[in-house]
């Protein structure tokens, strides 16, 4: 078995003018598929042919800094396509709203420490929205392509919502300007997608 690139679940343009189409072709055609590609070589007739993206996350430690890098690229990848959409944005609804507010203390503080991980993450990593093993929700970054799934993780967990902050990710049309790219995030988010996430990780 191999991994393929998974079909953005909408056009490259869907995520205007908050994301720009050109962007999105590069960073999905061209960076995931160098992940995806990469990953694919690394564990080339080992026992991890054979295993899902989270077991292979989940025991990172064991292999090869290709497969951390290039497994961890594929997963968050496959991740932040699907927890975006047009038109996506507002506030979330139903159980997961309601664990923000008692974690966080509100919305608005929750948006803060999650942009501020993001923004502060020296170089090239991720922001996470995790549910941890005590079914917690955690805010994280990680560097590179790791995540909180990865035994490695300082904060483990599951993943329900990750942003993206390498400069691949906005520089075209943000340059440097790193918080205004994730300050527009926010109208792309896909709240629905991110709760259902959520509900599964809580079961
Ligand atoms: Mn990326």
């Amino acid at each position: 078995m191999s991994f393929e690139l998974p079909k953005l679940p909408y056009d490259f343009n869907a995520l205007e003018p908050h994301i720009d189409a050109r962007t999105m072709e590069i960073h999905h055609g061209k960076h995931h598929q160098a992940y995806v590609t990469n990953l694919n070589n690394a564990i080339a007739g080992t026992d991890a042919e054979h295993l899902s993206i989270e077991e292979i996350c989940r025991t990172i430690s064991k292999y090869p800094v290709a497969v951390r890098n290039n497994g961890g690229g594929h997963y968050n990848h496959d991740l932040f396509w699907k927890i975006m959409k047009a038109g996506g944005g507002g506030v979330p609804s139903g159980p997961l709203a309601d664990a923000i507010n008692s974690t966080f203390g509100n919305f608005d503080d929750f948006k803060t420490k999650f942009a501020t991980a993001g923004a502060t993450r020296f170089g090239s990593g991720w922001s996470w929205l995790l549910v941890t093993a005590d079914k917690k929700l955690s805010v994280t970054s990680t560097p590179n392509q790791d995540n909180p799934l990865m035994d490695i993780a300082e904060v483990k967990g599951t993943p329900i919502m990750g942003l993206d902050v390498w400069e691949h990710a906005y520089y075209l049309h943000y340059q440097n300007r790193r918080p205004d790219y994730i300050a527009a995030w926010w109208n792309v988010v896909n709240w629905e997608e991110i709760s259902a996430r959520f509900q599964q990780a809580m079961k």
